[in-house]
């Protein structure tokens, strides 16, 4: 108890919530800055996180072996590059990369620290299958995270992602799914905040379907409802946790709509589930080209409604596809694919502002990277 009230006293206003809630961790105000800062407008998350597989399929698209060298390079190449970290609040690596030096012997946590850049990790264990469901899944690493959690805070991380998987199809995402998903992803998010780390809540809705967006928004919003539903049930404290969803689009096998109407429904649908007190919406790009997410991302920051969080990126593949096949694993193109990689991260960080103008794409950057049934 004397606890809570030395982080009351230290600390002002988004707490007044906190002990509204029940929870005050003795990390609260720390959670609640860095989740703040995470947040901050103009910049946004590079999510460098692919499992060993998923990165071994990127490297292996620019026939580059899959080895714990060229791994680094590319996680190097990116956390190295000149001026682009300027744009980027944090990172998200695979435990793999956290604990990795740069060729010169410096910690790549380290590097991130130094360029203000947050340091996080994704503590998810990857999907299984729920039995008796048409292919949903929920995703696993809850038994010992506490104890990872708290390793990975003294390696200096301070957020955390978890990726639930759901889909749409003609019944799903079925109840069972979204119940399970948000339980998971609720207590996965307390046992982050009591081990210091901002929990990312990411309850991703694969694009795969013919379905049109009116869908989408529709099955977006009730699964937000339960998750924030959910959170909430949990205590977890809102003002230290950030949203990671998916865009509302068309199905991936459905004609492409304007970006104005991406932003028209996702914002509605982000309006009306999640609580102005979590202080930053980072989308993921899931299988968006380049260029088409920042167009998204750049409408809704133009749109003229009341957006009570920032509406920024936390994305994987549309902030380094042009970069890979720039690079190609190759020493002497390494200054060409960082800036690639500069030139990404501050479309992303005008769109962000709403002041993304459209030109800065490549034939890469058109690309779709659009992979069915997607895993990270
Ligand atoms: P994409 O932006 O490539 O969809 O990946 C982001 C991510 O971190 C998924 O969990």
């Amino acid at each position: 108890m004397r606890g809570h009230v030395a982080v009351l006293h230290g600390f002002c206003t988004e707490l007044g919530v906190a002990k509204m809630s029940g929870f005050v961790g003795k990390y609260a105000d720390e959670l609640v800055k860095n989740a703040k800062y995470i947040g901050t407008s103009g910049k946004g998350i590079l999510a460098a996180d692919e499992s060993t597989g998923t990165i071994g399929k990127r490297l292996a698209s620019i026939n580059v072996e899959n080895s714990e060298e060229n791994r680094k390079a590319l996680r190097e190449l990116l956390f190295t590059s000149p001026k682009s970290l300027e744009y980027i609040s944090g990172v998200i690596m695979f435990e793999e990369t956290l604990y990795q030096k740069t060729s010169e012997g410096k910690p790549f946590v380290e590097v991130l620290k130094e360029k203000n850049v947050i340091p996080g990790i994704k503590v998810d264990k990857g999907v299984v299958e729920l039995a008796g469901t048409n292919g949903e899944t929920t995703t696993q690493g809850i038994d010992s995270l506490g104890v990872r959690c708290s390793e990975y805070y003294m390696a200096g991380a301070r957020f955390a992602k978890w990726r639930s998987v759901l889909k749409i199809g003609p019944n799903e995402p079925s109840q069972l799914s979204i119940n399970q998903n948000a339980q998971c992803l609720a207590r996965y998010a307390i046992i982050c905040q009591e081990n210091g780390l901002v929990p990312i809540v990411e309850p991703e809705i694969l694009t795969d379907g013919s379905h049109d967006i009116a869908k989408c928004a529709a099955v977006t919003q009730t699964v937000l409802s339960a998750v924030y539903k959910a959170l909430n049930d949990h205590h977890v404290l809102l003002e230290a946790t950030l949203l990671k969803p998916n865009m509302v689009t068309p199905g991936s096998q459905s004609p492409k709509v304007p970006p104005e109407l991406v932003a028209h429904y996702t914002v509605q649908t982000l309006r009306r589930t999640v609580p102005p007190a979590v202080p930053g919406i980072l989308f993921l790009s899931g299988g968006q080209s380049e260029e088409e997410a920042t167009l998204n991302l750049n409408a809704m920051n133009k749109l003229d409604l009341l957006k009570p969080w920032t509406l920024s990126f936390s994305f994987g593949r549309a902030l380094q596809q042009t970069t890979l096949n720039t690079w190609a694993g190759k020493k002497e193109n390494v200054a060409k694919a960082q800036e690639a990689f500069l030139a990404r991260c501050k479309a992303n960080s005008q769109a962000t502002l709403g002041k993304y103008v459209s030109g800065t794409a490549t034939a890469f950057a058109s690309q779709s990277l659009y992979v069915k049934n997607y895993t990270y």
